[in-house]
């Protein structure tokens, strides 16, 4: 199978299983607008959870905020939204596609590194056992001559974007030859900035309406907060604001499923640092939260950092956390280095002074931030994209399994009359109630035992109870693991612990301190 094929697969198996949802489905559906079902909202809070609890409850000095999504249209013109919050768009004249001019050469730049595997992969067939991959591309010309061109397009791509010269973008469009994916042909327009905020009017219209606009980050939030927490919470620098909220962004090209949505959900923490001191805390904060990600276990080779050639108009330093996708390498999260940026343009725009005395340094400041910003949609992608595997079991038969680490699983046990009669059905009615206190647990009577495991292991359940007659005898219930099938009999009386031990975030986060 293929990873485009698996990925097909996965769309489908989020919509027939309850995970997500096309929005407005019956009115065929809402261009990169997407709706959580049963599931999927449980995995999504689960994530939340584990965000969250890492941030505010591991870090004495990291507290939360949930501010409004609208804010003072001033907001934007300080944060320099309004001015800069722009993508370069292109389209082509023949297909009458639009795309962003700066994906298409990213998706040149990254077609170039797939040549240079391939060379090595040909050989790697060649050279057999004495292949050394390293040498080979330090050395070979033809990947020296790739990974050459590679780079100037990338050096040539930063320069333009950082001048803002359109024109110089579309002729790198034009010089690497590329053409659209639905057309084939090379006919493309101007290249135009596009502004990706939503706006819409603030009270009624006869009043003299107010454009405000849907928040494209929810950082800003905790900017124009800072006073409010540091003064109210006594906070002392270094500390963090950690918000998780609802962004909008009008994107250009969307596609990927939930990797990039009009409406999205974002987890951002802004730590706040004394000026010079913002390096060692962007390398710092990079640390921890690669070390958020690898607790999950999907692996470690799964995930890259990715330094950003152009900064944002607001950073001395950016770095994206990339996962390996379906589709390829992809950001979920970025970690940058903002400077005062932010906070000082509020002090110049509100006119309010925004600055945080030091006790131990007697001085005054408008402190820096370093800020890590985190997709929910993207993590929800992660998690089920590492976790969906369709295996062959020894018996002939097959399944599809969500491993999805049990602490974010959606569903933590399923409870299961082996049959329904002789009492069964009560002992596990009995057990589910028991449960319900501490777990997200489903109860199932229907189909034989085989097809009601397989069902559980669609959803990423990490455990199924089967209730059988020898319950009845000695008060014993078999416990089945999703991943390794394994079954094991234990005390009813012990399940509550057992189950808690395996399914609390706490599992988590003892790999993280
Ligand atoms: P991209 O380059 O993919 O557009 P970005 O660099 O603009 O992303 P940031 O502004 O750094 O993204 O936003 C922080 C995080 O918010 C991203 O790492 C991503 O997880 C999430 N995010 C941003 N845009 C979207 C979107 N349209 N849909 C879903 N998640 C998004």
């Amino acid at each position: 199978m293929t990873q485009e094929e698996l990925f097909k697969k996965l769309i489908a198996h989020c919509k027939e299983y309850g995970f997500i949802f096309p929005s407005s489905e019956i009115y065929d559906g809402l261009s990169a607008v997407y709706d959580y079902g049963q599931l999927g909202v449980e995995l999504k809070n689960n994530i939340k959870t584990y965000w969250w609890d890492s941030m505010t409850k591991l870090h004495d000095n990291i507290v939360g905020i949930d501010a409004a999504i609208f804010m003072h249209p001033r907001v934007w013109e300080a944060s320099g939204h309004v001015g800069a919050f722009n993508d370069p768009l292109i389209d082509n004249k023949d297909s009458k596609k639009r795309y962003r001019a700066d994906v298409l050469i990213e998706d040149w730049i990254a077609k170039q590194d797939e040549k240079i595997e391939k060379e090595c992969a040909k050989a790697a067939k060649r050279f057999g056992e004495s292949f050394d991959k390293e040498m080979f591309v330090q050395t070979n010309g033809r990947v020296l001559e790739i990974k050459a061109r590679r780079d100037e397009v990338n050096q040539r791509m930063a320069d333009a974007l950082n001048a803002n010269d359109l024109a110089a973008v579309r002729q790198i469009i034009l010089d690497c030859e590329i053409v659209c994916p639905i057309s084939g042909s090379r006919n493309w327009t101007e290249v135009r900035q596009f502004n990706l905020m939503f706006s819409t009017q603030m009270g009624s219209v006869a009043e003299g309406a107010n454009t405000v606009y849907l928040r494209p980050e929810t950082a800003q939030g905790i900017f124009v907060n800072f006073l409010n927490v540091q003064k109210t919470g006594r906070m002392k620098i270094p500390f963090g604001i950690a918000q998780i909220g609802k962004a909008f962004r009008n994107e250009i090209v969307a596609r990927q499923f939930i990797f990039r949505m009009r409406e999205f959900e974002q987890m951002e923490m802004q730590f706040f640092v004394r000026p010079g001191e913002e390096m060692m805390w962007w390398n710092k904060w990079k640390e921890t939260r690669m070390s958020w990600h690898r607790a999950l276990g999907f692996g470690d080779e799964n995930y890259r950092f990715h330094d950003h050639e152009k900064l944002a108009h607001y950073a001395n330093a950016a770095t994206d956390v990339e996962f390996n996708f379906p589709f390829g390498f992809k950001e979920v999260e970025g970690i940058h280095s903002r400077t005062d940026y932010d906070l000082g343009r509020h002090q110049q725009y509100s006119g309010k002074k925004i600055q945080y005395f030091d006790p131990e340094t007697g001085e005054s400041y408008v402190p820096y931030v370093v800020e890590t910003s985190i997709g929910v949609d993207r993590m929800v992608l992660q998690v089920l994209s590492a976790a969906y595997k369709e295996e062959q079991l020894e018996n002939g038969e097959s399944r599809t399994v969500l491993s999805i680490p049990a602490p974010l699983a959606p569903v933590k046990v399923a409870v299961l009359p082996l049959v329904k009669k002789d009492g069964l059905q009560e002992i596990a009615m009995d057990l589910v109630h028991k449960l319900k206190f501490s777990h997200n647990v489903q109860y199932d009577e229907k189909d034989s035992i085989g097809k009601r495991y397989r069902r559980q292991d669609a959803i990423g359940t990490p455990f199924c109870v089967t209730v059988d007659h020898q319950t009845k005898e000695d008060g014993t219930v078999t416990i089945r693991e999703r991943d390794t099938m394994k079954q094991y009999r234990v005390r009813i009386e012990e399940l509550e612990a057992i189950v808690a031990d395996k399914v609390g975030m706490r599992r988590l986060f003892e790999k993280l301190v």
